[in-house]
């Protein structure tokens, strides 16, 4: 948790802060403002009462001092000092008089209101008397303490003094202040009244303020952080945290049961995405690429334990002849077969840590690591080998599959996943070579066998120019009368330093590697040159014909005919004495295109046979549907069929069956006259074999002809 973000709660609070600051000030200038009001208010009521009870001394002192004045003409003119003493002593008890002065023309006191007169002839020294003495009007003076109104006492135009009276202010003064005090008094209690309201509504907005906050924390602030931290947890792929539920049912409910719901089915989609991604969706077996991830992690482990694993690569033999002659659903239907036993016999012996998977295609990767894996190891292929070799019904058919396993250990052969991985593969590519159904431990020098196949590609291309390819004739017999009808045209490759390599190791090698596309066209011409030399048998008038094997990637290539065309046309061979051998999985695997392909073949006039019938899963009433003119039984028949009871009946079907339709049948592999008997009895039509002949040369191919 991030305490220290500015999120929406620091906002609002810093927003309510603001707005109370704002309030405060407010209030504050308020309060100012009234307290200068009420200083107003008391000057201006000073004042005002000042003005008022100064007018009102004024105009009483006038009244009174043009009275004494007028009454004390006569007195002061006849120097009658006790007619004024009574006088002014009546003035003076008048109220608030402080004194009373009656003085002559030159400013000297005549009478002060005293018994004894103690200041009689002397001069009047205050601060107003010289205004006052001066004045000939009627004059009113104000000190801080008192105020004195004179005026001139004359007679005619003659001034002969004047009498001043003397207010004293103190009274008024402090009946004033009294005023003024009870009123700011009531002013101050007033101020302390809009004080409390406003103290009050400050408190009552604070907590307005506070319960706002603590609303907004509970139902927005709180629930959005759960809400975020539900996110993050998602977002660090942790879907199982504890479900968030929300029974209101305002929006803030609404976005939190549907973030629930959303978590939900993120959660499920991340399920079925693991699922998909590290299951194998035909067999439900780990697949390729949870099995790589298991691999490096448990080698990770083992590195430190100093522990051994053993890694089997099962590859099923042959399996893309079952795809392409019974189509891939029953493909498929082998592949679960497949995977249900080798899931058997691994729970059996494989150990509790054994972990099979699915590489996808038909290989299968078992990995085991208990006890001595080495023993284990061949102790599981052995069985796996033995189990997978027993027939399958797909269909209501018996198919029959061999598997051939490569084993590799752990840290013997290589430390990386990588490493062994590529070892099993070559451990499992080596027991095919020798022949199938078998399983072989990794060892160095197969290595040096895969390097040698890669070797073996680069001297290929470019072994016809140099010569070192060349073709060989095997006599094709009729079994009726034991004459020679043709000749089966293998290739031979003479190799300056490998020496003379099979076909089955190097048409293999062609074939992948796409040379064939190449060699092909050239074998063609080759034989069809050869043939086209071969001389007429005097009693047939008929020479012999060639047969040319052709791969299935040169089927596919589609220029076939017009390959087959210009051979024909360049060397003067006859159609007719050309045969084309296609296997059987090459025409069966794209019946339309290969139908398409025969058909126009055909009309050419060159014939076309099916090499190795019998190995394939098309069965015979393939050949109904695909325009050939005759079948090759494979070798592999003809020599169990003293034997096998089954090669025997399954030879005289094919026979019955291709003469039904009008189709040759040729018997490859004949190496002993029983065999040929055999064949001969069954109505046979060719044969060929080491019995009747080797492949030869073309020159010795012609030697026994004439
Ligand atoms: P294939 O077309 O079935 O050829 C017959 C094979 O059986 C030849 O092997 C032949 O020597 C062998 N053979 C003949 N009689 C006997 C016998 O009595 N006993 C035994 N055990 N074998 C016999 P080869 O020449 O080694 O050829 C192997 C395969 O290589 C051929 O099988 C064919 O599929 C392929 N091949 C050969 N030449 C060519 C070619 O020019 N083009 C293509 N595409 N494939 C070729
Ligand atoms: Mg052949
Ligand atoms: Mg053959």
């Amino acid at each position: 948790m991030k305490a220290l973000r500015f999120g929406l709660q620091a906002r609002f609070l810093v927003g309510m802060g603001l707005t109370l600051a704002v309030v405060f000030a407010l209030l504050a200038l308020v309060l100012q403002r009234q307290s200068m009001m009420q200083r107003e208010v008391d000057g201006l009521a000073r004042e005002a009462m000042q003005g008022m009870a100064a007018d009102a001394l004024s105009r009483r002192g006038e009244a009174m001092v043009e009275q004494l004045a007028d009454s004390l003409t006569n007195p002061l003119y006849f120097s009658d000092l006790d007619t004024i003493g009574i006088t002014v002593r009546a003035a003076s008890r008048q109220p608030d008089v402080a004194y009373v002065l009656v003085y002559d023309s030159g400013g000297n006191i005549v009478h002060d209101g005293t018994y004894d007169i103690a200041a009689y002839g002397q001069p009047m020294t205050d601060p107003l008397a010289r205004a006052a003495a001066n004045s000939d009007h009627l004059l009113t003076q104000w000190s801080q303490r008192v105020v004195d109104v004179s005026e001139a006492i004359s007679i005619g135009n003659e001034r002969i003094g004047g009498v001043r009276v003397g207010y004293s202010l103190a009274d008024i003064r402090a009946s004033e202040e009294r005023a003024a005090g009870n009123l700011n008094s009531r002013l101050q209690e007033l101020g302390r009244r809009h004080m409390g309201w406003f103290v009050l509504l400050l408190a009552t907005l604070a907590a307005v303020c506070v319960a706002i906050a603590w609303y907004v924390q509970r139902t927005l602030v709180k629930p959005i952080r759960q809400l975020a931290d539900a996110a993050n947890a998602i977002g660090v792929g942790n879907y199982d945290a504890k479900r968030l539920v929300s029974a209101r049912q305002d929006e803030v409910g609404d976005l939190v049961r549907a973030f629930s719901d959303m978590n939900d089915s993120i959660a499920r989609h991340d399920r079925d995405v693991r699922r998909m991604a590290y299951t194998d969706a035909l067999t439900g077996l780990t697949n390729r690429l949870a099995f790589r991830e298991s691999l490096d992690h448990r080698l990770m482990m083992l590195r430190g334990a100093g522990r051994q694993l053993a890694l089997l690569f099962a590859d099923i033999d042959d399996f893309k002849r079952v795809n392409d002659t019974l189509g891939h659903e029953a493909g498929d239907e082998v592949l679960v077969q497949f995977a249900n036993r080798i899931r058997g016999a691994v729970e059996r012996m494989g150990g509790d840590e054994a972990l099979l998977a699915r590489f996808g295609g038909d290989e299968f990767v078992i990995l085991i690591q208990n006890g001595d894996v080495r023993a284990a190891a061949t102790q599981l292929a052995e069985a796996l080998v033995k189990e997978l070799g027993q027939p399958l019904v797909v269909e209501g058919r018996q198919v029959f599959l061999g598997t051939s396993i490569g084993i590799t250990l752990f840290p013997e052969d290589a430390s990386g996943a990588t490493a062994l991985m590529k070892n099993g593969d070559i451990a499992m590519y080596q027991a095919k070579v020798a022949g199938k159904n078998c399983y072989r431990f990794y060892s160095r020098a197969m290595d040096q066998a895969v390097e040698r196949r890669v070797h073996m590609e680069q001297e290929l291309r470019g072994a016809w120019e140099r010569g070192e390819l060349s073709l060989v004739y095997q006599p094709i017999l009729s079994l009726a009368d034991n004459r020679i009808v043709g000749a089966e045209a293998l290739l031979r490759w003479q190799h300056p330093d490998l020496g003379s390599i099979a076909p089955s190791v190097f048409i293999d090698v062609a074939e992948q590697s796409g040379l064939i596309e190449s060699i092909g066209p050239r074998v063609l011409r080759a034989a069809c040159m050869a043939a086209s030399h071969w001389p007429v048998d005097p009693i047939t008038q008929e020479a012999p014909f060639v047969a040319v094997n052709v791969s299935p990637r040169q089927l596919r290539s589609g220029d076939l005919p017009e390959e087959v065309a210009s051979c024909l046309r360049d060397t003067g061979l006859p159609a007719s004495r050309l045969h084309l051998e296609l296997t059987e999985t090459a025409v069966i695997s794209d019946e339309a295109h290969a139908s398409a392909l025969l058909a126009k073949l055909h009309r050419t006039g060159v014939k076309v046979w099916l090499d190795d019938f019998g190995t394939g899963f098309s069965g015979l009433s393939h050949l109904r549907r695909v325009p050939v003119d005759g079948v090759k039984i494979d070798r592999s028949f003809i020599a169990d069929m003293q034997r096998d009871p089954d090669d025997l009946a399954l030879t005289t079907a094919i026979i019955a069956m291709a003469h039904s339709l009008g189709i040759t049948v040729v018997a490859e592999g004949v190496e002993k006259e029983a065999q040929f008997d055999i064949l001969r009895a069954r109505g046979c039509d060719l044969a060929q074999g080491y019995w009747m002949g080797y492949p030869m040369s073309a020159s010795e191919f012609e030697q026994l002809l004439v």
